[in-house]
């Protein structure tokens, strides 16, 4: 008799992994809670859809074990994705740092998946929840919002929970426990900060300001822009740097990363020594922010000729490393990315199959793999994917 597998989620990683299945010749049907199949991929990547990065490895993925990511997306590399790009005649573009995006709409992936599901006769079944998961002798059964589904094999592919009004759940997490499988603590990541009500009165002045500068927590830094919002701090070098945050640490900006600032002193105290403070650093920095930095104490409004030595190398020493402890991230509301999710000791790293339940796979962002912003979470999507329908079909 023919095996039955469902999978659990219509996302990125759920539809490519039915797709594979499907047209090797398994019966796979997906359920997902939602109306339209691939709802984070359609708004991803600001409706583009970041769908891969030039440069994947396994040092832009956080996990507890860094190790675990790196066998999956050698099998199933970005350039394996583009290849099927390509056959679709998607157009694209690389923005920066590798980052691919559509030319039209995130859409055309969407169809892209549908149409490989559809050349593998895969069952959709929408507006379908999970609700629970028993095994059975001879696989499973699911309890869903339309009623019972027997399986013999079940892959969950039910992503993270960041973007709740999406119908995100944390089924998956609850499956992995029912079943004795740990799962490593989840939080938001790629995600904005949130300041001290006092220290947002002040910043908040700079909504719609973005500077580039160097961001680091710790031992991980990026560079990148930094936009002050109503809330808080965003830009891409913030949500980076997010992910590697933890409660209380300090967030260090360097705002003139590129600049040694002691030689543009130098010069300027040639040319124009008489001249506000203020007027002179506003050739590299913005005014708004210039005039925030002197609220705050970290310049003076004085001429150039009245900053002393001392008081230069102190300047300098805080535009290189302003300091800031957020209150905390925004949350999943507005998160790109749940870090953390079922631990990679549960699982096979070649096979993303369960160590100790067998037929039960988790792949995509349930699991505890967690890209940077710029196509590494959906590479690790189609890499995980990959992975579990090749070990199938291999069986
Ligand atoms: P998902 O794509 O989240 O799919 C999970 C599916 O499971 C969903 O359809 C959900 O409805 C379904 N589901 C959940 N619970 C149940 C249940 N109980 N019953 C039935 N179905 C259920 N990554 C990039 O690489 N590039 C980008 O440009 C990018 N942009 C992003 C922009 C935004 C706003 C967000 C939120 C994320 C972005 N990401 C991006 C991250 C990326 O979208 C995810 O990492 C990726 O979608 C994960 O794929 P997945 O298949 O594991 O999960």
């Amino acid at each position: 008799m023919q095996q039955k597998i469902i999978i659990i989620g219509a996302g990125a990683a759920g539809l490519f992994c039915a797709s594979i299945l499907g047209q090797n010749g398994f019966n796979v049907t997906v359920i997902d809670n939602g109306k339209k199949v691939g709802r984070k991929i359609l708004m991803s990547g600001g409706g583009y859809c970041n769908f891969t990065n030039l440069n994947i490895d396994a040092g832009n993925y956080l996990s507890n074990n860094p190790h675990f990511c790196k066998s999956a997306l050698k099998r199933y590399t970005q350039w394996d994705f583009i290849q099927l790009v390509n056959q679709y005649q998607i157009a694209y573009h690389e923005k920066e740092h590798g980052q691919l995006f559509c030319d039209v709409s995130a859409q055309n992936i969407v169809d892209m998946l549908l149409n490989e599901c559809h050349k593998g006769h895969v069952t959709l079944k929408m507006q379908t929840e999970l609700l629970d998961l028993k095994q059975t002798e001879s696989g499973f059964l699911l309890d869903t919002s339309h009623g019972p589904i027997s399986a013999n094999k079940v892959i969950v592919a039910t992503g993270g929970l960041s973007m709740p009004r999406l119908g995100t759940t944390p089924i998956g997490y609850k499956i992995a426990e029912r079943f004795h499988l740990p799962v490593t603590p989840i939080r938001a990541g790629l995600v904005p900060f949130t300041l001290q009500p006092t220290l947002l009165d002040i910043l908040s002045q700079l909504a719609g300001i973005s500077v580039f500068a160097n961001v680091s927590v710790k031992h991980q830094q990026f560079k990148g822009n930094v936009l002050f919002t109503h809330r808080g701090l965003s830009g891409p070098a913030i949500l980076q740097i997010s992910s590697y945050w933890q409660a209380g640490d300090i967030v260090h900006i360097n705002l003139v990363p590129d600049l040694d600032l002691a030689d543009f002193f130098d010069q300027q105290r040639e040319q124009a020594a008489n001249q506000q403070l203020k007027t002179i650093l506003a050739k590299i920095l913005p005014k708004r922010l210039i005039e925030v930095l002197i609220e705050l104490h970290i310049i003076e409004d004085i001429t150039l000729k009245q900053l002393n030595l001392k008081q230069q190398s102190q300047l300098i020493e805080q535009l290189y490393d302003w300091q800031i402890i957020p209150n905390g991230t925004e949350g999943y509301r507005t998160a790109e990315v749940t870090l953390g999710g079922v631990s990679t000791d549960a699982l096979s790293s070649k096979t993303m199959a369960s160590k100790s339940i067998p037929d039960l796979y988790f792949i995509g962002e349930v699991v505890d793999v967690s890209g940077w912003l710029g196509g590494y979470n959906f590479q690790w999507a189609w890499s995980s994917a990959y992975a579990c329908a090749s070990e199938i079909i291999n069986e």
